[in-house]
């Protein structure tokens, strides 16, 4: 099966013996009747498994070209499951340009239980190397990165975690499957926070891992079950229904991304458009050759780097919505600088490029000339 049609068909096989209901039903269900101990079929307790859920990380493994998929409560809870994996004394290598709420899960939990993180630029994927030691066991990657829309060499990458012997995760939240295939390109693990493209429609917290490798999956599978950080089986069906129009959503993000990345380079107030299909983006190259398109993620700067002039923008925004998160139908604006990067010492942000003016803009799938309206009365 092709891209498009695994969304819609991918691990969906088995139709629904009950009614041949299309959808699967959503099992609202804890437990499941046993006729002697054991004697079930497939399920006993629905943290260890359900069948809604067990739908949607089928397609998930699907979508992503690997053989197993597992669904968590957010995108955390998923990356949480995979440093689990690790002891005290590990070592993992991340990318120093990352979304916040992994830096923080890394820095104040898993830092505490003894766990040393190394944040390193990886537009060079060959600095990897610098920082590895014997008790290095994981690579963490995001590309592209949020907000600054950097890319990362993921062939580089897995190449170096090859040759040392360690796993390699990639975050493929901004990219989803429709542009990216991290395990086609030697990664071990892919994580997403369903809650963004795959969901679809800013109405569902989730999150997914999908390996190729048994022993893996077996190790994550245990995680999931012994932690316990499952999704429900109403968000389950929620986001299965959601990846069912994943490509043509993406299409959309891209062509109206795209647009929107060249009206604003064309505005003589806009100092900087962060956006990888750009040629002089400095890893245009690498986009060029492992992503299929540059998505509807956008990030750009005003002459004079003014934050109350950036403020202005994003609420003089009418069709954009002035909020966090990204990835839904609808287009959002963030000013990272006040929202989701206000945690981060200002001499810190600004060193990887989250100045005052920066915004943020996830572009959605409304009429292009609408939004870009929109963008051209706020901006003035
Ligand atoms: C939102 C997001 C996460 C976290 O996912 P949640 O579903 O909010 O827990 C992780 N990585 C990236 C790139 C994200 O955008």
């Amino acid at each position: 099966m092709k891209f498009n049609t695994k969304t819609i068909h991918g691990g969906q096989e088995d139709v629904d013996p009950a009614y041949g209901s299309v959808m699967p039903p959503i099992y609202q269900t804890t437990t499941y009747a046993q006729t002697t101990p054991g004697g079930h079929k497939g399920f006993e307790y629905s943290r260890s498994g359900n069948p809604t859920r067990a739908a949607l990380e089928k397609n998930l493994a699907s979508i992503e070209n690997g053989k197993y998929g597992l669904a968590f409560g957010s995108g955390l809870a998923a990356i949480d499951a995979v440093i689990k994996l690790l002891q005290p004394g590990d070592e993992v290598i991340s990318t120093n340009n990352l979304y916040g709420g992994s830096y923080r899960l890394f820095t104040k939990i898993f830092e505490g239980f003894g766990i040393k993180f190394h944040f390193v630029g990886m537009d060079n994927a060959t600095n990897i190397e610098n920082y590895i030691t014997d008790k290095t066991k994981l690579i963490w990657v995001e590309t592209p990165t949020n907000p600054m829309m950097n890319i990362i060499d993921i062939k580089a990458c897995a190449a170096i975690s090859k040759k040392y012997n360690v796993l390699l995760a990639v975050d493929n939240t901004f990219a989803t499957p429709y542009l990216q295939n991290p395990l086609d390109m030697g990664a071990d693990i892919v994580m997403h926070s369903a809650t963004k493209y795959l969901g679809g429609h800013s109405d569902v917290v989730m999150g997914a891992l999908i390996v190729k490798d048994k022993t893996l999956a077996d190790k994550l599978y245990f995680i999931q079950n012994a932690s316990g950080a499952i999704c429900g089986p109403q968000d389950a069906f929620l986001v299965l229904r959601g990846i069912k129009t994943l490509h043509i959503r993406m299409q959309r993000h891209c062509e109206n991304g795209k647009a929107i990345a060249e009206y604003l380079i064309s505005n003589p107030k806009i100092e900087n458009v962060y956006w990888p299909g750009f040629k002089d983006h400095p890893n245009h190259q690498i986009a060029k050759e492992q992503m299929r398109d540059y998505g509807g993620m956008l990030s750009f700067t005003t002459k004079g780097n003014n934050y109350k002039e950036a403020i202005k923008i994003v609420e003089n925004l009418k069709i954009f919505t002035l909020g966090e998160s990204l990835g839904g139908v609808e287009s959002l604006a963030g000013h990272p600088a006040s929202m989701t990067h206000a945690s981060i010492p200002k001499a810190d942000r600004e060193k990887t490029g989250v100045v005052d003016s920066l915004i943020r803009l996830s572009v959605g799938i409304e009429d292009i000339e609408d939004l870009i309206d929109d963008l051209k009365q706020a901006i003035g």
